[in-house]
């Protein structure tokens, strides 16, 4: 167990005591290292759960909560991953080399139970107030029970998504459908909404997905609320509506990365970058203000080598300055091989590319980005939008191309690039679902002077206006987290 911050329960049981089990995957566990520290700055202990390889991964978070002095505690618990089948040290969904081994890392996970369980229950300094757990560990709405605290979800999904994924659910709505280009409408969602099956949540196919989706959703009906990494003001209408028909509170309290605001710790977000960030920051420092666009797939998709070369012709073609991620990693060698084969020399005076794990908040947020080229993960998505930045979007899989949705028809804060088809993650497409001609075009647009690229930037401006303004203080989202902690808070004194 590594001790992170300060607080270790010496203030009595009185402050309320969050215990924190996200998923091992990137876009899970960022999140929730930035919730640990919201709430924590609000006054909150944390126990942040975790396992050896991922608290490697975590010592940058670890030294800032300690240097800030908050009180989150990393928990490390061992991941006993051979006894499931797996290779000894896989701890991350990252790591897994086969979508079939997907079963296997959720079984590991599961057998967490016992150890967490028998962790808590040594708390009796400052016993656990509640428990706030990434939805897929559905094995934590028994320790809740067994503890008698509440037990809230997260899922990383926005107001938008989380919706459609739960009228998906109830109504069974993809049980019969047979063709993967069917156009769904999602019946009692608050706009008119159509997708093809392929492109809506659900649709992973992995074999034993289906008995964890059902274990999630049963736990989810009994959880006693929802946190949700937006704010109110972005998607009102939605995130009552999920309310509405969920029948369980919904605390928006994001965009949690806006607690590295005012600080420099977003380059400790997630792994390490390979890359110097110093050396980045000067790059970027040299550029004008809103001329360089960024591109980068988040921390899953698995973007081809045909889709990746297209995709660097396309950025080549636009002759715009670029920061371009690339995570193609020794699977597929020859991406290097074509970067060395005279790309990366014809590009170099306006290009930069990083391989592996970029700094991606810390270069989002730069002045001299002025667009986004996402894959829609709901984290990528909202950290744009904290950017003030409009962004092009390229959805793989999930619930991207709901993301989409919302930030192209919804929000009006981007443009489509136009993928027709799913690149499921695990899975190993050839085909390529975007042509050059297509990412030069929505480059050229983004980065354009034409009227509508200038609205689509003052809106991109306002709304990042209105994310600070929701996370500042008296805004929605930090009044929530307060009445979260007063309300976890209150439980606890009714209890002790
Ligand atoms: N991220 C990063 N550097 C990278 C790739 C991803 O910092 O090179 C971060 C990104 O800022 C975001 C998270 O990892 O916070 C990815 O989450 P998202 O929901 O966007 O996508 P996912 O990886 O889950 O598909």
């Amino acid at each position: 167990m590594t001790f992170a911050g300060s607080g270790d329960g010496e203030s009595g049981s009185e402050r309320a005591h969050f215990v924190l089990v996200p998923m091992m995957a990137q876009g899970h566990t960022i999140p929730m290292t930035d919730m640990a520290r919201l709430l924590a700055e609000h006054g909150a202990q944390v126990s942040f759960i975790t396992t050896p390889v991922n608290a490697a991964r975590l010592e940058g978070f670890a030294a800032d909560v300690k240097a800030a002095g908050l009180a989150v505690q990393l928990v490390e618990l061992h991941f006993p991953a051979a006894e499931f089948g797996l290779p000894d040290g896989c701890e991350n969904l990252d790591m897994i080399q086969s979508k079939n081994l997907f079963l296997n890392f959720m079984e590991t996970c599961a057998a967490l139970q016992e150890p967490l369980m028998a962790y808590l229950r040594e708390q009796q300094r400052s016993p656990p107030s509640c428990i706030i757990s990434d939805m897929m560990h559905w094995w934590t709405g028994d320790i809740a029970r067994e503890l008698g605290i509440p037990r809230l979800t997260f899922s990383g999904f926005c107001g938008f998504s989380s919706l459609v994924r739960y009228i998906i659910f109830h109504n069974n709505l993809l049980e019969h459908v047979t063709d993967d280009n069917e156009l769904i409408t999602i019946p009692g969602f608050p706009t008119l909404l159509e997708l093809t099956k392929a492109k809506l949540p659900g649709t992973l196919c992995v074999p034993g997905m289906e008995q964890i989706r059902e274990k999630m959703y049963e736990e989810e009906l009994r959880c006693d609320g929802e946190i949700t990494n937006s704010f109110k003001e972005l998607e009102t209408l939605y995130i009552e509506s999920y309310e509405q028909i969920a029948r369980k509170k919904v605390w928006t309290i994001g965009p949690m990365c806006l607690c590295h605001r005012n600080s420099n710790t977003t380059a400790a977000r997630g792994n390490k970058a390979p890359m110097d960030e110093a050396q980045c920051l000067q790059w970027l420092d040299s550029r004008k203000p809103g001329s360089v666009i960024f591109v980068s797939f988040g921390s899953l998709a698995c973007t081809t080598p045909q889709q990746i070369v297209e995709l660097g012709l396309g950025l080549e073609a636009s002759k715009k300055p670029f920061i371009w991620v690339i995570k193609a990693g020794p699977k597929f060698p020859e991406v290097e091989e074509w970067l060395a084969d005279g790309f990366e020399e014809r590009v170099k005076d306006r290009g930069m590319i990083i391989r592996g794990w970029a700094p991606q908040v810390m270069i989002l947020w730069h002045q001299a980005i002025g667009g986004f080229v996402t894959h829609c993960g709901w984290n990528s998505t909202i950290e744009g939008i904290c950017a003030g930045v409009p962004m092009i979007t390229w959805p793989h899989f999930a619930e991207q191309f709901l993301n989409e949705k919302l930030v192209v028809d919804v929000l009006k804060l981007g443009v489509e690039v136009g993928v027709q088809g799913v690149t499921q993650w695990g899975s190993e497409q050839q085909e390529v679902m975007v042509t050059r001609d297509a990412v030069e075009t929505a480059v050229n647009t983004l980065m354009g002077e034409g009227e509508a690229t200038e609205e689509l930037r003052m809106r991109a401006e306002d709304c990042a206006i209105k994310a600070r303004r929701a996370f500042d203080e008296e805004g929605s989202s930090y009044n929530n987290v307060r009445l979260l902690i007063q309300e976890m808070e209150n439980k606890t004194n009714a209890c002790g």
